[in-house]
């Protein structure tokens, strides 16, 4: 049964649609569109990190090493469609029409028996749907970069050729090796965490162009090595600008879906940062959505009837408990980040106790959760999983 042959459609073409949209087509969905608003798929500075948590979902559907060679060329063309700025969604009435109809900035329009809202934290699906709340500012802000490596010194190159952090009073710069050396794509994503006032914003969006000065300034007596980062994020930068985004995070909702009413097959559901954001202080927001994408898909393939509330139901009461504990521990992890004294740093963040403390993120396996508390729910005969 399960709803394999429903119109789906997929808003936004982040890691979280991106991620529903591969288990989608893999678990055997087979009407899915997804509208991105971007009109091309592109790198937009930033980089993140992907744990076992999540590596081992695009290990079951064979992603892994696609991903990492080709990024987003992963799934076919056919499904994608960009350009496509979702304005409003009607809720149809009439005889004969679809549950849903979307309405794009374009004047262009798509319909839909089950839409999942991807959009991000600023989700326009989220606001759709009356959820009235406002996202809450941390007291942070990242500044977000790339060094190649041929421009550090040798020394620093090597250093920084594993994932580093160099900390400081409520500031640190967390360095994450990234691409590959066969791609010729390897270099350093820097990312340093400041405290801020907001006051102190001077874009209207939550994401502005910064001069390199502005990190610099707050890491101006830091060691040599630091100094070879700003001074290599000079080189790598033709425009001497990095990326600086305020971090906000919304407070967990109670309920992610809504259904069409009078129709037990047709609804909205929220994933990833739309439904779950957290700050990114243990590096879970991409890892959580991926999760997320793998359960919702398999949920929607293999449930037994075409009871869609409790199918809704059954995917938020797997996810829920998993994604407010990383918001809550996320928070909690920023706070020890944005610590007055680096030495308490050093003992919360050495590599034992992260380990320690992230053990139960790092271990879980959403896939194994699915098949035993679905076991009388979902029907796996023809499943691939
Ligand atoms: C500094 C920082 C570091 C991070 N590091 C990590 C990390 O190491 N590991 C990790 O797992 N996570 C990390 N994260 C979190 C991660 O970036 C997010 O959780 C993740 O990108 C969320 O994915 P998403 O697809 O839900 O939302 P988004 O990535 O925000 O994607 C939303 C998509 O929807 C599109 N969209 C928005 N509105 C519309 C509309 N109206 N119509 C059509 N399209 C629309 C957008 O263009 C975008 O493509 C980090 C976040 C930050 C800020």
């Amino acid at each position: 049964m399960g709803f394999e042959n429903k119109r789906v459609v997929i808003v936004g073409g982040g890691l979280g649609g991106m991620a529903f949209l591969n288990a989608a087509l893999y678990a055997g969905l087979k009407n899915v569109q997804l509208y991105e608003q971007a009109p091309q798929f592109a790198e937009v500075g930033a980089g993140v990190n992907i744990t076992s948590n999540a590596n081992r979902v695009l290990d079951a559907f064979g992603l892994q090493e696609s991903m990492t060679r080709k990024s987003s060329q992963r799934v076919p063309q056919s499904s994608l469609n960009l350009g496509k700025h979702l304005a409003s969604i009607d809720r149809n009435t009439s005889e004969g029409s679809a549950p849903y109809t979307l309405h794009f900035e374009d004047g262009t329009t798509a319909e839909a028996d089950i839409v999942i809202g991807c959009d991000g934290i600023k989700s326009n699906v989220r606001r759709d749907m009356g959820l009235g709340d406002s996202p809450n500012y941390s007291g942070q802000v990242v500044y977000r970069g790339f060094v190649d490596y041929k421009d550090l010194p040798e020394e620093t190159a090597q250093l920084l050729r594993k994932t580093v952090n160099f900390r400081g009073p409520k500031r640190h710069v967390l360095i994450l090796p990234i691409g590959n050396q066969e791609t010729k794509t390897d270099r350093a994503a820097i990312i340093g965490f400041m405290s801020e006032s907001l006051d102190s914003w001077d874009s209207e969006s939550w994401m502005s162009r910064s001069d390199i000065d502005s990190l610099q300034e707050h890491v101006r007596d830091w060691c040599p090595q630091v100094q070879d980062i700003i001074a290599g994020l000079r080189k790598s930068s033709p425009d001497q600008k990095m990326l600086k985004q305020a971090l906000y995070v919304r407070d967990p909702i109670d309920k992610w879906y809504e259904m069409k009413e009078g129709q037990k097959d047709a609804g909205i559901i929220l994933l990833g940062d739309s439904a779950h954001s957290t700050l990114p202080h243990q590096g879970q927001g991409t890892c959580m959505a991926i999760e997320s994408g793998i359960a919702l898909a398999t949920v929607l393939r293999h449930w037994k009837n075409d009871d869609l509330q409790g199918a809704f139901q059954f995917y938020q009461d797997l996810r829920k408990p998993r994604t407010d504990r990383v918001t809550q521990t996320s928070y909690e992890a920023g706070k020890l980040g944005s610590s007055e004294s680096p030495d308490e740093m050093n003992d919360k963040f050495n590599p034992t106790a992260l380990g320690e403390r992230m053990k139960w993120i790092m271990e879980y396996n959403v896939l194994e959760d699915l098949k035993i508390k679905g076991a009388e729910l979902l029907d796996f005969h023809d499943s691939r999983l």
